[in-house]
């Protein structure tokens, strides 16, 4: 079992290596915009789902080898949060590398004094915040039941107060539910509260796991980016531009990689947190390009750089 994934491109925080901390899918919210899927475990019961140890072990290996990225980020296929080592993980991975730490979080949990204490030992931290009245917040992230909107509100105005890193708060919007005016103008209020230091806008870009999560255009969100002020960015990307972007940057680090050293495909999926498929179509149009070669060594296929 790996627990530990990437590292990915991301645009917000360079090459991420990612720490999974919980099970797919154990969350305090079941949002109908996510990809990972239905929320099989909705709880607000914090345990140690995923062991420590092993995460710890893993992580040691992946520097120990030489792993390059930007960030190590703990994200993943639920809350990160609800995972009660979270704290400790933060601290013992000051021990392993110097990359900044972020922790991607619904923020559902920070009106906890032991979940807000925890986070402290972060670089970075992303919470989200979709709606603000009750029926929105119900309707779009369908909550588990003990959840309050306002509880969790005062938990974000209260990490921000605590917290000496950077902490941005990402709001996604779907069409119709958490875009109307009274919700903007309840958003607006408290995210005055919150004061973040910027304000991520994000819609549905990816396949949603229900049909009712539908996105806002460039410009709607553009509309809503001017009237939060000067902090706002659109996190967004629809667009071809950005996805020839991120294959180029991709295209790079693996051409990066392969001049270093051969490696297997298995490697390769490892490293980069790619299917198996996936990488095997991006390989062929390198080798259609002239840019890398296969080699069979001991009874296994490496790629190399064409010299
Ligand atoms: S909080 Fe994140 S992981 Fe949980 S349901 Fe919402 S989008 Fe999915």
């Amino acid at each position: 079992m790996s627990y530990v994934f990437g590292p990915v491109p991301s645009r917000r925080l360079g090459f991420s290596l990612g720490i999974d901390l919980v099970p797919k899918k154990v969350c305090s919210l079941d949002c109908i915009y996510c990809q990972v899927g239905s929320t099989t475990k909705k709880t607000i019961t914090r345990k140690e789902y995923i062991p420590l140890n092993p995460v710890v072990e893993e992580l040691k290996k992946w520097a120990y080898e030489g792993g390059e990225a930007d960030v190590v980020t703990m994200s993943g296929n639920g809350e990160p949060t609800l995972n009660s080592k979270i704290g400790e993980l933060l601290i013992q991975i000051k021990d392993i590398t110097d990359l900044p730490t972020v922790v991607i979080t619904n923020g559902t949990l920070l009106y906890r004094d032991e979940v807000r204490k925890d986070l402290l030992n972060a670089d970075i931290v992303l919470p989200s915040l979709d709606a603000v009245t009750p029926n929105v917040f119900r309707a779009i992230n369908r909550p588990h039941r003990s959840l309050d909107i306002n509880k969790i509100i005062e938990g974000l105005i209260k990490f921000r107060d605590q917290f000496r890193g950077k902490y941005f708060l990402e709001i996604l919007f779907c069409k119709g539910i958490n875009d109307t005016e009274r919700e903007l103008e309840a958003l607006y209020h408290a995210i005055e509260k919150i004061d973040p230091d910027e304000i991520h806008l994000n819609t549905v870009v990816r396949p949603p796991q229900n049909k009712r999560a539908l996105p806002l255009t460039m410009e709607e969100l553009e509309r809503i980016a001017k009237r939060f002020g000067k902090k706002t960015k659109i996190i967004a990307h629809f667009d071809k531009e950005h996805l020839s972007t991120a294959l180029q940057d991709f295209e790079k680090r693996v051409l990066d990689y392969l001049d270093r050293r051969p490696a297997t495909p298995e490697d390769l999926c490892l490293v980069f947190g790619v299917t198996n498929d996936k990488l095997m179509n991006f390989m062929d149009k390198l080798k259609d390009e002239g840019k890398v070669v296969e080699r069979v060594y001991d009874k296994k296929l490496y790629f190399q750089i064409r010299e």
